[in-house]
Order: structure tokens, then C-alpha cells, then sequence
């Protein structure tokens, strides 16, 4: 559940546990420019901070699917994300990046959107497969991991403009 009923909030002290999983074709998700492939687990806990003022520190989860940036293989990464976002009604502790807005009259927070924020954020890096991942052949496309493929080295690719030069000048 990853909406808070401010009632519950009132009743637990001032706090509460949220726990919840986001799937990967939750609406809330749009948008988000990385394939999941698993939901993501989201636990936290939202705290009363003052009038009209929450604090929501959670901690999301999931794997991410990505591809070696060398090789292209298929990589499965876990992804963590430590959150901690300010809700507040109070209109002028908008400014704040990690607040979001919360209708005078709410009688819930709902903590998808600081989820939602963290994924987006959280685009793929580069990902290996492995550290010392050989990639794939720029001429044949062999991969390298499996073995050396038979290509001549590649020509120094700073070379080319001189060679072109050079090439140039001999039909003129
Ligand atoms: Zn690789
Ligand atoms: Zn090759």
C-alpha cells in the first residue's frame, strides 16, 4: 500500500509503516525509461513532521534489464533506491526539489509519485556483463568473449583523415 490514510497516521502516533509493490504496468510507472523485470517493492515509513507537514523515508527495490554496453548481452541488475521526500501543504516549502504538494484538504499521501521521481532519475547507467567483458567486433560482430575472431586489428582510427588526405591528393 503505498497510500497513507492521515487518519492511521494520527492513530499510530505520528507514524506509519507503508509497504507496497509497484507493477511493472502500473500507470504510475509511465514514462519511466527503464524495463523492470520484476515490480518494484517499496517499504518506508511516513512521519508527521508538524502541521500539515509529512516526511516519507522508504527504500524501493527491483531488477533492472539492461544490456552490456560492450558485448549487448542481456544484464540483470538489482536496483535500490533510498527515498526520502518531504510532503507538505504548506505552499512556500514547495521549493524544496524532494516536496511534493499535498491538498489542504487530503485525507491521504500517496508515496508513488517520490517512487516514481527516484525511478526516473535512476535511468540505466552503463552496465558490463562482466568487469572484463572483451565486447564485440567492430568489423564482424564476433563476440570477443568467445574467442578471438580473426580480423585484422582495426587501423588506428586518428590515421583516417591523413589516409583520406593522402588518397586525395594522389588523384588529383
Ligand atoms: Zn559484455
Ligand atoms: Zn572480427
Amino acid at each position: 500500500m503505498l497510500r497513507v490514510d492521515l487518519r492511521e497516521l494520527t492513530r499510530g502516533g505520528g507514524a506509519v509503516q507503508t509497504q507496497g509493490e509497484l507493477k511493472q504496468d502500473d500507470p504510475a510507472l509511465e514514462g519511466v525509461d527503464i524495463s523492470l523485470r520484476e515490480p518494484v517493492t517499496v517499504t518506508g515509513r511516513l512521519q508527521s513532521i508538524g502541521e500539515g507537514r509529512f516526511y516519507w523515508q522508504g527504500t524501493a527495490r527491483t531488477a533492472v534489464q539492461g544490456e552490456c554496453r560492450r558485448c549487448l548481452t542481456p544484464v540483470a541488475t538489482a536496483l535500490q533506491l533510498e527515498i526520502g521526500a518531504l510532503f507538505t501543504q504548506d505552499p512556500e516549502a514547495l521549493d524544496d526539489p524532494d516536496s511534493y504538494p499535498v491538498a489542504p484538504e487530503a485525507t491521504e499521501i500517496d508515496v508513488t509519485t517520490a517512487v516514481r521521481e527516484e525511478l526516473l532519475l535512476a535511468a540505466p547507467r552503463f552496465v558490463e556483463c562482466r568487469e572484463d567483458c572483451k565486447g564485440i567486433c567492430p568489423q564482424c560482430g564476433k563476440d570477443l568473449n568467445a574467442g578471438p575472431c580473426g580480423c585484422a586489428p582495426a587501423a588506428d582510427a586518428r590515421w583516417q583523415p591523413l589516409k583520406a588526405l593522402k588518397d586525395m591528393l594522389r588523384s588529383n
